[in-house]
């Protein structure tokens, strides 16, 4: 399986400043990026453009969204469509990030309806699930995540091609907190976002990404890879340097 970087610079860079971003980015790591890797850069919608000429034609590299609109077009003011979001040259989006569901309340529902129209509008879909603290330590983590992964999936056809459809683990606790969790927790984790992508898809489950997610920095991404059915990272603050992303990626 081909493991995914991803860098999700929220709302963060300039036009300007996300383009140079993402060509240091390619000048630091390109000739070193080890075989089997893939690097996604996740800027706001206005760097999307600039992030996509400085990839160039890398196939290796890709742009990706941090959220759109389950809708072709229509009369939804402030929002964005896939096809918008393909036509400046974005191939991935997120749904489901805990900042969408917590801080703009988008509800279990809304995160399937955009999973399902961003895949049929022929995006790759990150679905970003996780537990809160609390969620935690009322022995909640599996219910919590069956919830958020089933509603998220629902209506998704079976045969979606796995390349198409990745899980990020981010328990919420640890996005942007600096605590990260630890070896046995995210591999308890994934082991249970592995067997509900089987149950759900069958064997097309066991080829799906699972990345994980929350307080990955250049000192602890090498060990979280190595771990059990971890295929990527999702990275946030560490991300906003190329310097310290590099070190991600080449980690
Ligand atoms: P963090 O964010 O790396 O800053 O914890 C991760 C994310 O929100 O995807």
């Amino acid at each position: 399986m081909i493991k995914l970087f991803a860098a999700n610079w929220k709302m963060h860079k300039t036009t300007g400043e996300a383009g140079q971003t993402a060509a240091d980015l390619h000048k630091l790591t390109a000739d070193k990026l080890p075989a089997g890797r893939e690097v996604l850069l996740i800027p706001t919608f206005t760097g999307l453009e600039a992030v996509k000429k400085a990839l160039g034609t890398d196939e290796r590299y890709s742009s990706g969204a941090q959220n759109f609109y389950p809708q072709k077009q229509g009369a939804f003011t402030g929002e964005i469509s896939p096809a918008m979001l393909k036509d400046v040259g974005a191939t991935y989006a997120l749904t489901g990030h805990s900042e969408r569901r917590h801080v703009l309340g988008e509800t279990d529902e809304l995160v399937g309806a955009k999973t399902v129209f961003g895949l049929a509008e022929g995006l790759r879909i990150i679905l970003c699930v996780g537990e809160k603290i609390e969620e935690r330590k009322a022995g909640k983590l599996a219910e919590v995540l069956t919830r958020q992964l089933t509603i998220g999936t629902r209506d998704v056809p079976k045969d979606v091609a796995p390349e198409y459809l990745s899980i990020a683990y981010e328990p919420v606790w640890a996005i942007g907190t600096g605590e990260v969790a630890g070896p046995a927790e995210i591999i308890e984790a994934h082991a249970l976002v592995r067997s509900l992508l089987l149950q759900i898809f069958g064997d097309s489950g066991a080829k799906m990404r699972i990345l994980y997610g929350g307080s990955v920095k250049p000192d602890n991404a090498t060990e979280i890879i190595a771990l059990d059915n971890v295929d990527g990272v999702l990275v946030g603050g560490a991300s906003l340097k190329a310097d310290d992303f590099s070190r991600i990626v080449l980690a």
